[in-house]
Formats: C-alpha cells, sequence, structure tokens
C-alpha cells in the first residue's frame, strides 16, 4: 500500500456532480482530489449515452433558467462549441449536448480550477475514526494508495464511499427502486428524416419479436446537434448495481436488446441503413444507494414548495419514474410546472459530519428523489457539497455561510431569485 499527500477535499466519482463538487471545493481554496475509475469526466454524460442536460429550466411554458454557477458555465462552454441545442421540449424541457465536447469542457473546468484529478482510479475503501472518515484507498494499476483528507463528498452514484466508510446508506426505497436501461445511440438516420415515439412503439410492435425479446417500446428521442445520430433509451432490465452477477447480467441481456431495437429501426422510413453507433457504454443506473442524510428531501416538500433555511440549489425537474415490474414510465410535474428548493440537509450525512454527496446519491423519497437526480440539478447539489465540504475543511461549517458563498459563485439558491 502506498500513503499519497493530504488533502482538504477528496470528491469520489466525477460524473456532472463529482465535476462540480470539486470545483466548487478548489474555488474556496481546499486542495481537492478527484478521483474517478473511468478514463473521462462526466458519468452518465460521458459513460452511459445520457446526453440531455434535464433540471436547467423550469418545465412551464417560460423555461426560466434555474441553475446559475458551475452549472451555467458548462452550458457556456458547451454553447462555445456549438455543442448544445435547446431548450426543447418532450413532457420535460432539456438541452441535448455533444458527449466528446462534454468530456473536453469537464477537463478544462477541473483544470482551472487545480484540482489534482485522477483516472483510472477506483475508490475500494475508506477508514473511519469515531463519526469522521479520516481516509480512502484507491486501486489502479499500481497497486492501491491510501490518501488523507479532512472532508469528503461521495458523487459515486453507488454510495461506495460512504458505504465503505461505514456512513449510513440504504438502497433504493422502501417503495422501489427506479429501473436502469442501457442508453444506446443509433447512427445513419439523416438529419431531415422525422422519427417519433409512436413510429418506433408500432415497428417494434409489427416486427412480432418473441415474448421477452425487448422490455420497452416508448422513450424520449434524443436528436444530437447538427448529427445523423439519435439516442433511444428502451433496452431496460431489473438489476442490482452492487452486485458484480446481477450487474453484468443485465449488460449482457441489454445490449442483446439493442440489436433487436435496430431490427425494429430499420423498417422505419429513412431509416434502412441506420446502425449501431454505441451501447452505453455501460447501462445507465437511475438509482441505487443513498445516503442517509440528516433530512430526507420528499415529493411533499415539491407539492408544498417549501421554503427551507438551508436551501443550496433549485429543482425543476418533474419525478420521472419507470417501473421495474411493468416497464412503464411516469412523470409527475412540480405544482404549476415551476422550480423549487432544495435543502443542503438532504446532502449531508446523518452520522459522520464530514461526509457530504451529491446528485443521484442525495437523499430523496421515491418521487423526490427522481425529480432530483437529473445532471442539470446534479450540478447544482455537486456545487453546494463542495462548498460545504470546504467549509468544514476549514473548521468553517455553518449552512448558512455556504449560502452566501454559492451566491458569490453564481448560484441560484431561492425562488425570489428567479423573479
Ligand atoms: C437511462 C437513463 C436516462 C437518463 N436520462 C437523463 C436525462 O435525459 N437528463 C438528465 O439530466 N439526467 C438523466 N438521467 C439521470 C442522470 O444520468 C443521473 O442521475 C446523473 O448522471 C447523476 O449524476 P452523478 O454525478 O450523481 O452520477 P453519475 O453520472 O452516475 O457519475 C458517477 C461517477 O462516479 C464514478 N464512480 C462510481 N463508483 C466509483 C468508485 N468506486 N471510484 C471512483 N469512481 C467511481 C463513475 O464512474 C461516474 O463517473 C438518466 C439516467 C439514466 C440511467
Amino acid at each position: 500500500m502506498t500513503t499519497g499527500p493530504d488533502y482538504d477535499v477528496i470528491v469520489a466519482g466525477g460524473g456532472t456532480a463529482g465535476v462540480a463538487a470539486a470545483v466548487g471545493a478548489a474555488r474556496e481554496g481546499a486542495r481537492v482530489l478527484l478521483l474517478e475509475r473511468h478514463g473521462c469526466l462526466g458519468g452518465a454524460a460521458a459513460v452511459r449515452n445520457v446526453l440531455t442536460l434535464c433540471g436547467l429550466y423550469t418545465l412551464g411554458d417560460d423555461m426560466t433558467p434555474v441553475v446559475g454557477g458551475i452549472g451555467a458555465e458548462v452550458v457556456a462552454a458547451l454553447e462555445d462549441r456549438s455543442a448544445i441545442t435547446g431548450p426543447q421540449r418532450f413532457r420535460g424541457v432539456f438541452s441535448s449536448f455533444e458527449p466528446e465536447a462534454m468530456k473536453l469542457v469537464l477537463d478544462q473546468l477541473v483544470a482551472g480550477a487545480g484540482v489534482d484529478t485522477r483516472f483510472g482510479c477506483h475508490v475500494s475503501a475508506a477508514t473511519r475514526d469515531g463519526d469522521r472518515i479520516t481516509g480512502v484507498t484507491f486501486s489502479d494499476h499500481g497497486g492501491d494508495t491510501s490518501v488523507t483528507a479532512r472532508a469528503f463528498v461521495d458523487c459515486t452514484g453507488e454510495g461506495d464511499l460512504a458505504h465503505l466508510g461505514g456512513a449510513s446508506t440504504r438502497y433504493g426505497n422502501t417503495d422501489g427502486v427506479n429501473l436502469g436501461t442501457l442508453g444506446t445511440r443509433f447512427g445513419g438516420i439523416p438529419a431531415d428524416v422525422t422519427v417519433t415515439a409512436q413510429q418506433i412503439a408500432e415497428a417494434i410492435g409489427d416486427i412480432g419479436f418473441a415474448p421477452g425479446t425487448v422490455t420497452k417500446d416508448r422513450c424520449v428521442i434524443v436528436r444530437l446537434p447538427g448529427s445523423a445520430d439519435m439516442v433511444l433509451y428502451l433496452a431496460s432490465a431489473d438489476y442490482d448495481p452492487r452486485d458484480a452477477a446481477s450487474l453484468s447480467r443485465a449488460e449482457m441481456d441489454a445490449r442483446r436488446q439493442a440489436w433487436a431495437y435496430l431490427d425494429a429501426i430499420r423498417t422505419i422510413p429513412g431509416c434502412a441503413r441506420a446502425y449501431l453507433v454505441s451501447t452505453g457504454p455501460e447501462i445507465g443506473t437511475r438509482e441505487s444507494r443513498h445516503l442517509n442524510a440528516r433530512r430526507q428531501f420528499t415529493w411533499a416538500d415539491i407539492e408544498a414548495r417549501a421554503s427551507h433555511d438551508d436551501t443550496i440549489a433549485l429543482g425543476a425537474w418533474a419525478a420521472e419514474w419507470h417501473d421495474r415490474g411493468s416497464y412503464a414510465s411516469s412523470f409527475d410535474y412540480p405544482p404549476e410546472k415551476a422550480a423549487y428548493e432544495i435543502p443542503l440537509s438532504c446532502l449531508h450525512s446523518v452520522d459522520t459530519p464530514n461526509l457530504f454527496c451529491a446528485g443521484r446519491l442525495a437523499d430523496g423519497d421515491r418521487k423526490g428523489g427522481a425529480a432530483i437526480r437529473v445532471m442539470g440539478t446534479a450540478m447544482a447539489t455537486g456545487q453546494a457539497a463542495g462548498v460545504a465540504a470546504a467549509l468544514v475543511a476549514q473548521d468553517a461549517f455553518d449552512p448558512a455561510e455556504v449560502r452566501a458563498r454559492l451566491r458569490q459563485g453564481g448560484a441560484l439558491l431561492s425562488v425570489q431569485d428567479l423573479s
């Protein structure tokens, strides 16, 4: 075991939440280590073909932006490269982007903030002293390295750091765990060919697959900026992402389904030359562990349009639920399709004061969690968790101070900020 340097803040996981957390902490003066098991940043945006940013705008006719700060910087940098469209509408409001541009933009963001970023590093263990996490071990091709820090942010989506560090976590919620789906990118569909969800459903029906061949027949259709590619979220599987055997079966079954969907798509007018550009490369896990936090964010909070003393971000997405039993999807809008407030306490561990989380790991009930997991919101909760962790490292943690620093960093914190 090698021993590495000491940091103020360690962020595990370099998805949209982890990047925002690392940059947010570094801009507060913290020495930050960001550990990512893949060779690029972006998480689902880079390795799961999730190529639309949701949660950036309210869902009403006004489409008001609700994410400032680092999330807005990412959008602006993508716009500079003409690598993002939108906002567009399909049930919700979203912006589709080019994943290669996203990877570069995130690389530049962490480099500009001075974050020590390490790829190919799997967080595989953590140490604890009393109620605090003290260090993590990551594995790379050189073996195991242990590093210490004063504060931690778990942005792994699976809650690996929290789980390994002995913090209280749970898997999904007692009333369900959102379904996992393989984001699949199809090419060879000219930009002037319009493909509708109805056409895809009919093509799947007409082909007459044997029962069990495919799982879903309807989803959002994502057209990428200026390309002949479209991304579909159809091939789904009921699996446990914490268990490699279960995950591997799901990956193989979803890839098999992707080829069956290709057969159906090729029967749609204009799509005869369609081909598979990429599957995933990983299946997309919508929900796994949650950190058990000081407060759970609930759908009732959204319905009540609750205001919190420690609001650190605004959400706008709906409770988007994909059922594991029936494979059916539902989309429950927030009241008046308006923004709602998200408290810091749903990102702060209930039993480990120097641990925060962000992104899909945030503590939410079935519908509350399903609303705040999306990537636009993940950048907002990530920035907040990073700033909070930096203040813990300075022994200066105070939710009011976190809010003040976030405001200085351009974050939007209250629905009044929007009017
Ligand atoms: C099929 C599907 C469709 C979706 N559609 C949309 C959409 O259209 N728009 C939208 O905004 N959101 C969408 N979402 C939700 C969104 O993708 C996630 O909620 C979001 O990516 C969460 O961000 P995150 O940073 O918390 O997690 P992730 O994006 O999952 O990132 C986690 C990162 O942690 C890394 N990691 C994990 N474990 C370790 C470890 N032990 N050590 C080191 N690194 C580790 C991973 O490699 C990854 O890079 C969709 C999700 C799925 C599955």
